[in-house]
């Protein structure tokens, strides 16, 4: 009821990179009584007025009664693990309360004794996309002057970083070039490796709305979907098949001639070397590998190269591969080749996963590169940053998430700051994972909550939800967004900016910020990208696309109509050859294992799980396999299903879904109490460094 709320905050979706904004409806005078009473879609650019179900229900985490409001010590002698008896509800038993100042003074001696006795390359820190762009430059920032190397990152390790290996290397920029807006204007929408319905949900009513109008939708997935009812074409692949897949579609674009000669030879760079590269890739050649008979794969060919207009939209099936860096190539290679960037209606859009996974890496909260991915290696951009901080800078690129494990095993990190990221159920293998964590000599956690990986602190800091801070976000769109402080922090809990400000000045930092904005100025010195965004128009106009040419002018929304930001200015075409999974399923593990979200939870489920609603709808963990497979296994819907890698097992009940092919079962990552990242492979794509969460071999059989 509208008439019970006494004021109204407008701010930004705390979960997927839609970025859909929002109204908050408080009611509640004062910080002990108040509370958000309901969520309203706002009239923003990427949602114009609509919500998905996490933005209009999830909104109650804060307040969860399990919800850190002070500081935590663990107790002496305490030995670090996850506690299978933790419960919530219950007093923790392994940590003491403390006060601010002793907390802050043990988070951070422990980490600057371990920089004095073995260097800078003992530390190591987690950022985090669910934070604000202010407190991702700051953390980046404290890890690269404060704990002095760049072993900084964070969950675009997990998601999108193999699509930013490839979109650097062959058209200069890690960003979309252009909004899924723009799927209203073209002829062609070809989406893969995504599920947007579940992942990105509004986008998914623009492209419903899109394919009502006319737009062809062509779904390229393992898996079907609910947006394959909107679809012209919908084509299942072979799990891994992809590669191969995208090469034969390149193979019939050449051999039919059917490319844009004029804007190849504008635009790019390598096409010869492409069109010999992909000559003996024939849709007969790659059927068998990916699954899709050669009159399907020249159908979807011709749809994608003879559309007028024409974009691709793809997620984290593609990304989560060793190959996942050249399944984004292939993709970059298909839109060079049809001449379908840079106008309106065209485009190239991974669709990015967090809230902030686009700011956060613009951010520089990434191992290889400084803010607006300049290269750290490059003393030219280490000098203008050294000048800012007036510091000096480490030239040598940093660890990945997944590195950082391996070299925690291996001695080398013996202290970490992690902040509002959770390890302890979003890496694969959370066997290595966990025990990584459990040897770190000291670890410092920073969240809302005592998540999986805050068992293993040895100082857990209570941070502020996004309700509770101002700060700028930056979604898929490259819209930044401004949120607004909507209710008052709990208890001693603190703002993240101010505690990281607070760990800076124990490690002799003069830092002195007294609000976001001010580090929003210094971000502004730093970061290109941001010319002609200021708070104050943010304040004014709530979200503002990057690049923007002047401060009157709205931001393009369509971006590289003249050129590339490359040497030359031309986009690069890469080959590509398929390669198998570095796990191909065979007799002892015969099934396919994927992993990923639900709609109704958001990732690791620290905040999902504890919102009312959204817990009551998805309660329990689930795993998704086709009725035949269920029928094979002898099992009925609701049974106990048991899902064995090389990794570990899980049990779980079995749940029927009729969009699954048979030899594949998919896991939701949210359940603690049956881990999909405990059968997950760490194999890593060589260039992005991420994960294959995507394919694993497993075994299932009843429990
Ligand atoms: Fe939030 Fe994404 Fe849903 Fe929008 S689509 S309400 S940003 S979770």
């Amino acid at each position: 009821d509208s008439k019970a709320a006494d004021r109204t905050v407008d701010s930004v979706c705390p979960y997927c990179g839609v970025g859909c904004q929002l109204t908050y409806h408080i009611t509640g005078q004062h910080a002990e009584d108040e509370r958000i009473l309901f969520v309203e879609g706002r009239d923003g650019p990427s949602n114009q007025n609509r919500l998905c179900v996490k933005g209009r229900f999830g909104f109650d985490y804060p307040r969860h009664p399990s919800r850190l409001t002070t500081p935590l010590i663990r107790r002496p002698g305490v030995p670090k693990g996850l506690d299978p008896a933790f419960d919530p509800a219950r007093p923790l038993t392994h940590f003491a309360e403390a006060s601010w100042e002793e907390a802050l003074d043990v988070a951070a001696r422990g980490l600057v004794d371990l920089k004095a006795a073995h260097g800078p390359d003992a530390l190591a820190g987690f950022g985090s996309a669910k934070c604000s762009n202010e407190e991702a430059w700051l953390f980046q920032k404290l890890v690269r002057t404060g704990f002095g190397s760049n072993h900084v990152d964070h969950c675009t390790r997990l998601c999108h970083a193999s699509s930013v290996a490839a979109l650097m290397e062959c058209i200069g920029s890690g960003a979309v070039t252009a909004s899924f807006m723009q799927a209203l204007q073209a002829d062609v929408v070809l989406l893969t490796g995504c599920n947007p319905t579940i992942n990105h949900p509004v986008a998914a009513t623009y492209f419903k709305q899109a394919a009502r109008n006319g737009t062809k939708l062509i779904i390229l997935d393992p898996r079907g979907q609910a947006l394959d009812a909107y679809a012209h074409r919908s084509v299942r692949f072979t799990p891994g098949g992809d590669v191969a897949l995208y090469n034969a579609m390149l193979n019939v674009i050449v051999s039919e001639g059917l490319y844009d000669d004029a804007y190849i030879a504008e635009h790019t760079e390598g096409f010869e070397a492409l069109k010999a590269h992909v000559s003996d890739m024939t849709p007969e050649a790659m059927s068998g590998l990916c699954g899709v008979d050669p009159d399907t794969i020249r159908d979807i060919a011709r749809l994608y190269a003879t559309a007028d207009k024409a974009m691709i939209f793809w997620g984290m099936g593609i990304s989560q591969h060793v190959h996942g860096t050249d399944n984004a190539r292939c993709l970059i290679s298909l839109a060079l080749a049809c001449g379908q960037t840079g106008r309106p209606g065209t485009g190239l859009h991974p669709l990015r996963g967090q809230n902030n996974v686009q700011g956060a890496s613009d951010a520089g909260l990434i191992p290889m590169v400084l803010p607006d991915y300049q290269p750290v290696g490059d003393a030219q951009v280490r000098a203008a940053f050294e000048e800012l901080w007036n510091t000096t800078l480490e030239e040598r690129p940093g660890l990945t998430v997944v590195e950082i494990m391996d070299a925690i095993h291996a001695g080398q990190i013996k202290g970490m700051y992690i902040q509002g990221e959770n390890p302890a159920m979003s890496d694969p293998d959370l066997h290595h994972a966990r025990g990584a964590l459990a040897r770190l000599e000291h670890l410092v956690v920073q969240d809302l909550f005592v998540t999986e990986t805050a068992q293993f602190a040895d100082v857990i800091l209570p941070a502020s939800s996004w309700m509770e801070k101002d700060g700028t976000v930056t979604n898929t769109n490259r819209q930044v967004q401004l949120g607004r402080a909507a209710v008052a922090l709990p208890g001693e809990a603190r703002p993240d900016w101010w505690i990281l400000q607070e760990i800076a000045r124990r490690f002799g930092l003069p830092w002195d910020y007294a609000h976001p904005r001010e580090v929003f100025a210094e971000m502004k010195r730093g970061m290109a990208s941001l010319d002609n965004i200021t708070w104050e128009r943010l304040e004014r106009e709530n979200s503002v696309t990057y690049p923007c040419p002047a401060e009157d002018a709205p931001g393009a929304d369509v971006v590289f109509s003249e050129s590339f930001p490359r040497t030359g200015g031309k986009a690069k075409f890469a080959p590509t050859r398929p390669l198998p999974p570095d796990e191909p399923v065979d007799a002892a593990f015969p099934t396919v294992l994927i992993t990923g979200r639900q709609l109704e939870h958001w990732h690791t489920g620290s905040m999902t799980r504890r919102s009312q609603v959204l817990d009551a709808l998805e309660p329990e963990a689930v795993a998704s396999v086709s009725p035949s497979e269920l029928l094979r296994l002898g099992l009925h819907p609701g049974e106990a299903l048991t899902i064995t890698t090389r990794r570990g097992a899980i049990t779980l009940k079995a749940r029927v879904d009729p969009l699954m092919m048979e030899g594949m079962v998919f896991v939701p990552f949210c359940y603690v109490e049956a881990a999909a990242n405990l059968l997950t492979n760490p194999a890593l794509d060589p260039d992005g460094k991420i994960p294959e969460f995507k394919y694993a071999a497993c075994r299932l059989g009843p429990a």
